[in-house]
């Protein structure tokens, strides 16, 4: 069972809330915190096999590579990476964004969904907010290796399960020095949690004449809420590489608010549902087309931090 702050509302707690009708100029993230919902048409079938596959094949954004050592250190930091690509190709819609190391050990492809960045928000938010379940980070950063290799640093993230007893695992490659081999770094990063999330999510194999290696790095939110207190323990101690090197794109208050619509205030409307009213709840691959959808329609700064545009604290966002 979810804890409290982690649960959703049942259908039937949706249709117990007001009706309003979709329309153009009706902003989903509007719906957060209140007492309405609305119908939109599903853009996927709830059939979980379509699902799961949309989520591991689906179309991705790749954010720019480098193909030589010397480019490593040109590519421009994370956050303009996601701003030029997903302004770019506005009109994909994409089960996830992907970078790539070119050197190191681990070059397998890492993958990043938007979903998980707002449920990393969400753990963020709620251990920042519940000193029984914080968030624990040992950075182990003193080494002169670290300036070359990233830090490694160890977490105890909490789960969202009621009972759970939480993650513990590390990160290698966190840039925590600033110098230019960051540049480098955090394109390596990686960490060895695993939990039942993260390994399905990792779990395919590429359609047999795919030229790419079917194994990829696919973080998940217990990882993407593990890094985000990386940034916010380094800030503190007034170290900001971090947070500038940080592959993760953090939500604005509005996109937060977008995705706790989709888990209170929005059903869809299915056909191919046997229920009678031929609505449903969004799964995960339903939010994951959403938020890409409001990707296409917005610029970046509105849905994500960049260049100081967010208002108070993430930590805050997720408050009535
Ligand atoms: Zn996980």
């Amino acid at each position: 069972m979810k804890k409290t702050f982690f649960k959703e509302d049942s259908i039937g707690e949706i249709l117990s809330k007001e009706f309003v009708l979709y329309s153009e100029n009706l902003h989903l993230e509007e719906l957060a915190h209140s007492n309405s919902y609305t119908v939109i048409p599903a853009r996927i079938s709830n059939d979980d096999s379509i699902q799961r596959k949309f989520l591991k094949h689906g179309p991705e954004i790749a954010l720019e590579r480098a193909y030589s050592i010397g480019y490593s250190f040109e590519l421009d930091v994370p956050n303009e990476l996601c701003k030029l690509a997903f302004e770019e190709e506005r009109k994909r819609i994409s089960c996830a964004y992907s970078f790539k190391p070119y050197w190191g050990l681990d070059r397998k492809k890492r993958r990043v969904s938007l979903v998980d960045c707002f449920l990393g928000a969400k753990l963020y938010a709620y251990s920042e907010n519940n000193p029984e379940d914080k968030i624990k980070i040992n950075i182990y950063g003193d080494s002169l290796r670290v300036a070359k290799e990233g830090a490694n640093v160890f977490l105890e993230v909490p789960s969202t399960q009621e009972g759970s007893p939480g993650y513990k695992f590390s990160f290698v490659f966190v840039p925590i020095v600033d110098n230019q081999l960051k540049n480098k770094i955090w394109q390596q990063v990686s960490s060895n949690h695993s939990c039942q999330y993260k390994y399905f999510k990792g779990l395919k194999y590429n359609f047999f004449n795919s030229l790419e290696d079917s194994s990829t790095n696919d973080f998940c939110f217990h990882e993407i809420a593990g890094y985000y207190k990386i940034i916010d323990e380094s800030l503190k101690k007034g170290n900001r590489v971090p947070f500038e090197m940080n592959p993760f794109v953090i939500p604005t208050k509005s996109t937060v608010d977008f995705n706790l619509a989709l888990e209170n205030n929005v059903l869809l409307f299915d056909e191919t549902i046997k229920e009678k009213n031929k609505l449903r709840k969004p799964k995960i691959a339903d939010k994951e087309i959403l938020n890409w959808e409001r990707v296409r329609k917005n610029p970046y700064r509105n849905l994500f931090f960049y260049d100081r545009n967010n208002k108070g604290k993430l930590k805050d966002y997720f408050k009535k």
